[in-house]
């Protein structure tokens, strides 16, 4: 009797081992998988979050917002060198809501207001690599210029059309998310100067929804995550984003950020870090990950 229980016991711990050891091996062996976080994995994961606007060959767009497609090669070879793996929202929404695996060295590419170098130099350069970008886009800019484009097919336009936006989507190289509607002035999403808090509230909300319902129609996806426009941030406006279903939110604070599976709350207002022309990535990523 002992001797069957000792060789029961010791097939079943052989076989846990086995399984543990399989699994293990199926969770190493690529950037990303369905395979579940077991209790001993890493329950937090630092993220960082770089913010590109502009990509141009135009000299005179060059600076704070604007660098060249050169500029933007390097830094993805050299993220590629260096062993980063790029991710989007959507698997760090994963990480915290359902604990899916994010890769050692992972790290999100965001592109800012929906230019057209996204398009003509962006997208190109993520399938050379096989990297991936989060962009996120103005709905009445996209409108207007798919408008124009309709009047003058072959002319060029400084924003994506939703055609454009469409064909990024579809790669599987691009996640498309919301810079708002029409919020790109002064204040962004900012409350207004004698605004009340019902009519910030009503505001937003309708701006926000309408993109929603036009990324809905045009590309059959609704963003998870919010942009603040000029990083600017106002009390109330967390309570709208829940209330339309956003899960996430990027600001315009430098910083690394930390993530941690079940804590919802800190998928928003993500810091980021600018990528200004003439310093490139290996800079920004030192001076965040000290
Ligand atoms: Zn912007």
């Amino acid at each position: 009797m002992k001797k069957t229980l000792y060789v029961l016991c010791t097939s079943l711990a052989l076989g846990l081992m086995c399984i543990f050891f399989a699994l293990e091996i199926k969770a190493d062996d690529g950037d990303l998988d369905d395979t579940a976080v077991f209790f001993w994995r890493e329950k937090e994961a630092e993220v960082p979050i770089i913010m590109y606007h502009l990509v141009t060959e135009k000299q005179k767009y060059l600076g704070k917002y604007g660098i060249t497609p050169a500029e933007l090669e390097a830094d993805l070879h050299y993220l590629k060198d260096n062993g980063y793996k790029t991710v989007v929202m959507a698997d760090l929404i994963d990480f915290v809501q359902s604990g899916k695996k994010l890769p050692k060295k992972p790290i999100v590419l965001t592109f800012d207001d929906g230019n057209v170098g996204d398009f003509d130099y962006v997208l190109p350069l993520l399938e050379r690599y096989k990297m991936k970008a989060v962009f996120s886009v103005i709905g009445e800019a996209a409108d207007k210029y798919t408008l124009e484009r309709e009047k003058h097919p072959k002319a060029k336009y400084p924003n994506l059309t939703w055609g454009e936006i469409k064909i990024m989507h579809d790669s599987g190289w691009c996640e498309i998310q919301s810079h708002g509607y029409n919020l790109h002035g002064r204040n962004g999403a900012g409350i207004r100067r004698n605004e009340c808090a019902d009519a910030y509230y009503n505001r937003l909300y309708e701006d926000l929804h309408t993109l929603q319902k036009r990324c809905h129609e045009e590309i059959g996806f609704t963003p998870t995550t919010f942009t603040y426009p000029l990083g600017v941030i106002s009390k109330g406006s967390r309570e709208v984003l829940e209330e339309l279903g956003f899960v996430a939110s990027l600001s315009c604070q430098e910083g690394m950020n930390l993530l941690k599976q079940g804590d919802r709350h800190c998928l928003f207002r993500l810091n980021r870090v600018n990528r200004p022309s003439g310093k490139p990535i290996k800079f920004l990523l030192d001076k965040i990950e000290k």
